[in-house]
């Protein structure tokens, strides 16, 4: 698992990001990937408000107590949502331009960080991970690692939010049945690559995990998982905690 930063010059979401917050537009934010049709992620979503925010992320935000980390923060929404709120947030994220973004915005708090690097020791109550946040994890076989950090940064009583989609919906017929190569890995690895104008960034692994998986990693890991809340798509909040 690589833990580094995001350099400007292969930083297309973040490119995307000032951008949009320069000019109040931005060009066609390219997502591309091995196993889907070419896609684009609207810019302006990124840029939500608390009231523009699915009812999944509201439910978090008001969830979170104590000292919290916006953990992969992008354009900062959750993070001032949450500082509105009169509530004490940090925001990392590993591209150097979302985090000028997020301080643009007035983001207290924003800094440049890896979650997964091993000087990143600070303490959280809560750590959100938002927008599919399971993404950061990039493949099952980084669960380990993952609830290894989440040990780490956690305070006792800690909870991290977290949402996905269960990529199920995808692979279902009609009438209910359930076609997945079971050759392949899970379901729920996609190797994605972005590009903004010419800025290409570099291939990245983002995992959407269904509940049930994310449970079983969980209990393997020393937590507990419990669903809070499901939307469409099999789209779902979980709360996570130590055992
Ligand atoms: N949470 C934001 C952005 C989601 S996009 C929102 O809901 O709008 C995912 C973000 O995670 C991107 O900005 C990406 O740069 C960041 N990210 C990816 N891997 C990361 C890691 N290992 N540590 C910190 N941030 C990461």
């Amino acid at each position: 698992m690589k833990c580094s930063l995001l350099t400007p010059d292969r930083d297309p979401m973040g490119t995307a990001m000032a951008d949009f917050y320069k000019n109040g537009r931005a060009a066609k934010l390219r997502v591309l990937s091995s196993q889907f049709e070419e896609d684009e992620i609207p810019v302006a979503q990124l840029f939500r408000t608390f009231d523009e925010m699915p009812p999944l992320e509201q439910e978090a935000l008001r969830l979170a107590n104590g000292k919290i980390l916006d953990c992969g923060a992008g354009s900062g929404c959750h993070a001032l949502a949450l500082q509105d709120m009169g509530k004490d947030v940090e925001a990392i994220d590993i591209s150097p331009r979302s985090v000028e973004v997020m301080q643009q915005r007035g983001v207290k708090h924003a800094y440049c960080i890896n979650l997964f690097d091993d000087n990143f020791l600070t303490k959280y109550d809560t750590i959100l991970m938002l927008m599919n946040g399971s993404g950061i994890i990039g493949k099952l076989e980084n669960m380990g690692m993952f609830f290894a950090k989440m040990k780490q940064l956690l305070n006792p009583g800690g909870c991290i939010y977290m949402d996905s989609s269960d990529l199920r919906y995808l692979f279902e017929d009609e009438d209910g049945s359930f076609l997945i190569d079971l050759a392949g890995g899970y379901y729920g690895e996609i190797d994605f690559r972005m590009q903004y104008k010419q800025v290409k960034g570099a291939p990245f692994d983002w995992l959407y995990v269904d509940f049930q998986t994310l449970s079983y990693y969980a209990s393997e890991n020393g937590f507990k998982a419990e669903l809070l809340q499901e939307g469409e798509h099999y789209y779902y909040l979980a709360c996570l905690t130590l055992l």
